[in-house]
């Protein structure tokens, strides 16, 4: 039995079997799985949840399949912007960059922002030259694009529609939850938004209480899915909100704060973990690329509502 858990979400979507190429899913689910071993040997080494969550986010984002770094979905303007935060349960310290461009691995910058600066948040070129001060290299931004997302935006041109990162297509925005051997909590999440989204558009996984939130005293969570639906609700918190306030169990928790967010018309899912070690994985779209630690130290994947549960 682990003494710590650990929790990875590679974003909710419509996923259509049918719609899915079959090698894309092998490596969206190889990614899901090897993150998921390096996360739990980290843990189990007596890691950090904080170290965990980031070491798992910078991997799914390296990761073409999905829609976080290299393989981020594209802006109207044809253009990547991505977002990301990460939270620290045991301080509540947090840090979140939004509408980058150059940065390979907005995760970790946000955690520069988090531990090396006076603030919660940076945007757009002054975010990434704080990264450029603290040591990081930006990247042409012409390197995180792919084909396939080039070829999303064609498709959600045509329509025209704003779309969830892979309604259509593969993996979708990333994120990952853990409590480890102290009982500390952590969520961190990145994305690159929606395909065709006007330029400057934020989403929730960015923003600390939407789309990210981690608290020792409750719960950390990591969302995914129509982002300005779960900014709303303040979605993430909403989670621990319903922890803390009404008494309710994580799983409930979740389930009520989704169905705020489908009254007002957005679908999506989660991860989360509480202060107990309970692991919640519900989501509201046919299906959402999840993974977490079984009980002797596996690495578990699903994708579909029928795929096997935690
Ligand atoms: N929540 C993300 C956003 O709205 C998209 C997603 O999770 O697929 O930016």
């Amino acid at each position: 039995m682990n003494d710590f858990i650990l929790a990875v979400h590679g974003g909710a979507g419509a996923l259509r079997p049918d719609l899915l190429a079959s090698d894309e899913e092998t490596v969206a689910r190889s990614a899901l799985t090897e993150c998921l071993a390096a996360g739990r040997d980290l843990l189990a080494r007596g890691g950090s949840a904080l170290d965990a969550v980031e070491s798992c986010v910078v991997w799914l984002e390296a990761s073409e399949p999905f829609n976080a770094g290299r393989g981020s979905v594209l802006t109207s303007s044809g253009r990547v912007e991505m977002d990301a935060a990460i939270m620290d349960g045991a301080t509540r310290s947090a840090g979140s960059v939004a509408c980058v461009s150059r940065l390979a691995h907005p995760i970790s910058a946000a955690r520069l922002v988090m531990e090396r600066s006076p603030h919660a948040l940076l945007v757009g070129e002054p975010a990434e030259r704080f990264a450029l001060e603290q040591g990081v290299a930006l990247v042409d931004p012409r390197s995180l694009v792919t084909r396939a997302r080039r070829e999303q935006l064609e498709r959600a041109r045509a329509r025209p529609r704003v779309s969830l990162d892979h309604d259509e297509l593969g993996g979708g925005t990333v994120g990952a939850v853990a409590r480890d051997a102290s009982g500390h909590l952590a969520a961190a999440s990145s994305t690159g938004g929606m395909t065709n989204q006007l330029p400057g558009r934020v989403g929730d996984s960015g923003l600390i209480g939407a789309g990210t939130w981690a608290d020792d005293e409750s719960c950390a969570v990591s969302g995914t899915g129509h982002g300005e639906l779960y900014m709303r609700c303040a979605f993430a918190h909403e989670v621990d909100a319903l922890q803390r306030h009404a008494g309710l169990e994580l799983a409930a928790a979740c389930e009520r704060a989704l169905a705020r967010v489908l009254a007002l018309g957005g679908r999506g899912g989660c991860v989360a973990v509480d202060r107990g070690g309970k692991l919640a994985l519900p989501f509201t779209t046919p299906g959402m690329y999840r993974g977490w630690i079984g009980p002797t130290g596996e690495p578990r994947v699903a994708v579909f509502a029928d795929d096997e549960s935690c």
